[in-house]
């Protein structure tokens, strides 16, 4: 028989604004414990939350990005349980009027575009970070107040590959938008799955689970492939799916059983009283969709499109807007922006990786990059030297032509003294000659091998070679 899964995702994004949601305390990560609250944070009684406009206008962004509908008129709610992380014992956040709703992002599945509704987007508090040790407990309340989003799709993802690809869209969207950092890691992103199966072709859903304790995207590729197992199996056994919350352990790799699932009405939602209901003006949207900046799909597409690059460089370079930033900056100096795109992904992505920095930190100018890109274009130095150049640039500030000159780097195309050369290794190599000459073409090889040793590194390879072909077949 076969199954299809049906999968939604909720996604929380914690904003990077300077302060909190409802209270003037920092908005900061790894500061030390407890150091970042206030009453209204700790949930003392009598305080009143005030309202940080900034998450209004970061929501709305989001908003904008996903092709949302802004509403004209919103409201907080209080969401009602009580927890050791959440000192009111509620939650302010908004229930049945959402900032956002009724939007869509685009995935690429086998070269097509998928549209993958967004049911709502709300914004919401932070609770506390709780940490477990061994027979003891700890709160830091410093994450209370943190501003969230909560980003909803719709079930339209069908494997756990598109949600795979659904959730790298989103966090370069948002890390475009700058609005958040989007890093799982320091929980600045969390994701929750929504997931059953049905024989394909039918048209109503299946009983769901939901899956928390997602921690990277990949965890959550596999948390989806083991739960699509676990119902299959239990379907076709002719049991049932409970539905239930269940935590994915990264350890043991498997989905356990956390609670029932539970429903709106034990939250007792109702609208916040401290918090006036906000109206959004159409001038306040207008103005926020004049700042957007261009999309990452759309970026892609125009790169391909102005610079001649492949779409594979053009994906690898909009990864991250400061890297597709530069790479714009450099391309339009240039004299070759492909060539410039493939020493971006390859050369200067390794050596960021290397010194553990980002382009932003990078203290070689574009224009600088530039320079590098158009010796190698013009065939002044060979892509060997490159690397060692690009080096010495980072370290000692100097410019790609004054190391070229002062390392005697250029290339070596001077045919006669590459002749040269190329002699000297066929008198050296007698047997390798002999190889080559009953056949074993590739023997040439080590002939290049030994030009390029004897340049240093400093010869055309491609043109050594085509040399002592001609010599060897003489
Ligand atoms: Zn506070």
């Amino acid at each position: 028989m076969s199954w299809e899964s049906v999968i939604g995702l909720e996604v929380h994004v914690q904003l990077n604004t300077d302060t909190k949601i409802f209270c003037s305390c920092k908005n900061e990560f790894g500061a030390e414990p407890n150091t970042n609250v206030c009453p209204v944070c700790l949930g003392f009684p009598g305080v009143l939350p005030v309202f940080n406009k900034r998450v209004l206008e970061y929501a709305i962004k989001v908003g904008l990005a996903l092709n949302c509908k802004i509403a004209s008129y919103t409201k907080f709610d209080r969401k009602n349980y009580f927890y050791p992380d959440l000192p009111k014992a509620y939650q302010i956040s908004q229930y049945d009027m959402p900032i956002c709703e009724s939007g869509y992002l685009e995935i690429e599945v086998n070269g097509a575009l998928k549209r993958i509704g967004i049911k709502r987007v709300h914004m919401e508090e932070d609770a506390g970070k709780l940490i477990h040790e061994k027979d003891y407990s700890l709160v830091d309340y410093n994450r209370t107040g943190v501003p969230l989003l909560e980003i909803v799709s719709e079930p339209d993802l069908r494997s756990p590959d598109e949600a795979y690809e659904y959730l790298t869209e989103l966090k370069q969207i948002v890390r475009y938008l700058g609005v958040s950092d989007c890093d799982m890691e320091k929980g600045s992103l969390r994701c929750d799955a929504n997931i059953s199966v049905r024989k394909k072709g039918d048209t109503q859903f299946g009983t769901k689970t939901e899956i928390k304790n997602l921690n990277s995207f990949k965890g959550v590729r596999s948390a989806l492939e083991y739960e699509i197992r676990r119902q299959i199996k239990l379907l076709e056994a002719g049991e049932t799916v409970i539905q239930e919350t269940r935590l994915w352990s990264a350890e043991r790799q498997i989905t356990i059983p956390m609670r029932s699932k539970e429903e709106a009405h034990d939250y007792r939602y109702f609208p916040e009283p401290d918090l006036l209901p906000i109206e959004v003006s159409l001038d306040m949207i207008n103005n926020i969709r004049k700042e957007l900046p261009e999309m990452p799909r759309e970026r892609r597409h125009r790169l391909v499109k102005e610079y001649g690059i492949t779409d594979y460089d053009a994906n690898v370079i909009c990864l991250e807007r400061d890297f597709a930033d530069y790479f714009e900056s450099c391309a339009k100096v240039c004299k070759s922006p492909k060539r410039c795109a493939n020493l971006m992904i390859t050369i200067l992505s390794e050596k960021l990786n290397d010194l553990g920095i980002d382009i932003s930190q990078l203290k070689i100018s574009p224009n600088a990059l530039a320079e590098l890109v158009d010796l190698w274009e013009e065939g002044k130095i060979n892509n060997l030297v490159v690397k060692q150049v690009l080096e010495e640039m980072i370290n000692t500030g100097k410019s790609a032509k004054d190391i070229v000159e002062e390392k005697g780097l250029s290339q070596v195309s001077d045919e006669g003294e590459l002749e040269r050369f190329a002699k000297e290794a066929i008198e050296k190599n007698p047997k390798v000659v002999q190889d080559y000459r009953s056949g074993k073409k590739n023997a040439v090889m080590f002939l290049v091998g030994q030009v390029m040793k004897a340049t240093r590194g400093k010869a055309n390879p491609q043109k050594v070679r085509e040399l002592l072909e001609g010599l060897l077949e003489d």
